[in-house]
């Protein structure tokens, strides 16, 4: 805690005074060009790796970065994605997994989630992804391999899931808005975004901009 308190004094001394402006701007009003669906994980600093600050990423963060399917459980994702969506008129949603992902190891282990009631229930949603991996790669895979599969397969069942959100249908049909699908190494600090005609996943920088209309 005294980190924290720490780097509150921090802030108040020196980073508020600079961005004052900034901060006065955004005191009633915001217009983040993309909604962030990331992991809980501590190691994933959206600001950080996309060096963007206050008012630029709208942020929905959960263990393994999941959207529940629109009819299947409504709350705080669902709702996030709706607001943004809807009323914030986001351009971008970004779903970014990550390398080492205690989620996707716990879908690996299952036996690891017997005293996890919670964490069970809810990454039943990447259940189909483990499928998908299990039945492309076979048995006999070494474990890294299958974890590196599954984070990108999730990522890709999740922007699947997402799409059944009313929201997010109507707003891509009228243009307003793109799915993005991205993994995140911690160790190296890359960003892979998934390239829907190859269904593979390749340097984000080798992607072309995208645009909204
Ligand atoms: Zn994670």
């Amino acid at each position: 805690m005294e980190k924290l308190i720490a780097g509150y004094k921090k802030f108040r001394s020196e980073v508020f005074p600079e961005k004052k402006d900034v901060f006065q701007y955004l005191a009633q009003q915001q217009h983040p060009q993309a909604l962030f669906l990331t992991c809980s994980d501590s190691r994933i600093v959206p600001d950080l790796v996309l060096q963007t600050g206050p008012g630029d990423l709208f942020i929905c963060r959960d263990v393994g970065n999941i959207v529940p399917p629109y009819d299947e459980l409504p709350g705080g994702v669902s709702a996030t994605i709706e607001y943004a969506v809807s009323v914030l008129k986001v351009r971008h949603l970004i779903i970014c997994g990550h390398s080492d992902c205690g989620a996707m190891k716990g879908i690996l282990n299952y036996r690891a989630l017997d005293n996890l009631p919670m964490a069970a229930t809810w990454l039943r949603y990447s259940r189909s992804a483990l499928e998908e991996v299990e039945r492309t790669l076979g048995p006999d895979v070494p474990h890294e391999k299958r974890l590196h599969a599954l984070i990108r397969a999730n990522v890709v069942r999740q922007l699947e899931h997402v799409r059944t959100h009313p929201s997010v249908a109507s707003a891509r049909a009228s243009g307003q808005l793109l799915l993005h699908g991205w993994t995140y190494d911690i160790p190296q600090g890359t960003v892979e975004a998934y390239e829907a005609q190859s269904r593979e996943f390749v340097p984000l920088e080798q992607m072309p901009i995208p645009v909204t209309t």
